[in-house]
């Protein structure tokens, strides 16, 4: 069997001309980008957000700091975008230096404003099963998989990886839809054994090929979070050529999931902006 490959460039395409429609029928919502410091990939990302919010007709703020930016600095940049009623949307780029106490800030950002669904309000509300602000990447890979018509209730769904941006609201998020979660993570005793049950695998881990054939069951539907970059170009988490042979759906590296992550930030930018109008 050879998998059926996830199109996520044109989900994302998809989703954003669905945003830019919406945006062209009221108030244009507003973006804000606070990046701090130098870093040469945050960079990188932060641009292609305000680039991606300017083409669906939004507004972009952008607030760049110093790496010498203090924590006191940062904090009334954050309270002057949680003011200003032309913001509707505040993404704090990660990470911050190391000098700096980055959940104190995520704090600051109002629960309505957290396009990035990064604060304890919009993390508890998703752990109650309540509507909230969901984190980009793993709203993205519920938006693939239902483009994909994967079924989701009953399914069994494990999730490899525990990170506050990833694994454990996208974990969150299969429960909220009624699959049955296996979370897995460093201290997991026998990885294969768990990701071997799973109709739905979803690998976050951060590490370069950590799944290969032996963790897949045959036609289950395996989607790869990791981005690596190696001299031979981008990898993932999966070893994709022999993962390929036995899953049933499998989103590539590049062009799976990265492309749904600005997507669905466009996409909850507009709806914390809806939800912000008089
Ligand atoms: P991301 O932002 O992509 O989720 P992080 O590097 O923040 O990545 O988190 C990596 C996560 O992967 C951690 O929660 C860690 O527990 C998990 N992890 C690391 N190594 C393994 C492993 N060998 N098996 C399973 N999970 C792992």
């Amino acid at each position: 069997m050879t998998a059926e490959l996830i199109d996520g460039k044109a989900v994302a395409a998809k989703v954003r001309q669905e945003v830019a429609a919406k945006v062209a029928g009221g108030p244009a919502p507003g973006l804000a980008t606070v990046l701090v410091g130098e870093d040469p990939a945050s960079e990188v990302y932060v641009r292609s957000k305000r680039r991606a919010c300017v083409a669906a007709g939004m507004a972009g703020f952008h607030r760049r700091l110093p790496g010498t930016a203090t924590q006191q600095q940062v904090d009334e940049e954050l309270a002057r975008l949680a003011e200003d009623p032309a913001v509707s949307g505040i993404l704090l780029q990660l990470p911050l230096p190391g000098h700096l106490d980055a959940d104190a800030l995520i704090d600051r950002i109002p629960v309505h404003k957290d396009v990035d669904g990064l604060t304890p309000g919009n993390a508890g509300r998703l752990a109650q099963g309540r509507d909230g602000l969901r984190p980009c990447t793993p709203a993205g890979i519920e938006r693939l998989l239902d483009e994909y018509a994967v079924p989701l209730s009953g399914a069994k769904a494990v999730v490899v990886g525990r990170s506050v941006l990833v694994g454990r609201p996208m974990a969150h998020l299969l429960l909220t839809r009624d699959a049955t979660v296996t979370l897995c993570h460093s201290r997991t005793k026998d990885l294969a054994a768990e990701t071997r049950t799973a109709d739905i695998l979803i690998v976050a881990a951060g590490i370069p090929g950590l799944i290969g054939r032996e963790h897949v069951r045959p036609g289950a539907t395996v989607i790869d979070v990791g981005i690596h970059r190696s001299r031979a170009g981008l990898h993932g988490d999966v070893r994709f050529p022999e993962v390929r042979e036995i899953a049933g759906l499998l989103t590539p590296v590049p062009g799976g999931v990265g492309p749904m992550t600005i997507a669905m930030l466009l996409a909850n930018t507009l709806h914390a902006a809806r939800r912000q109008e008089p």
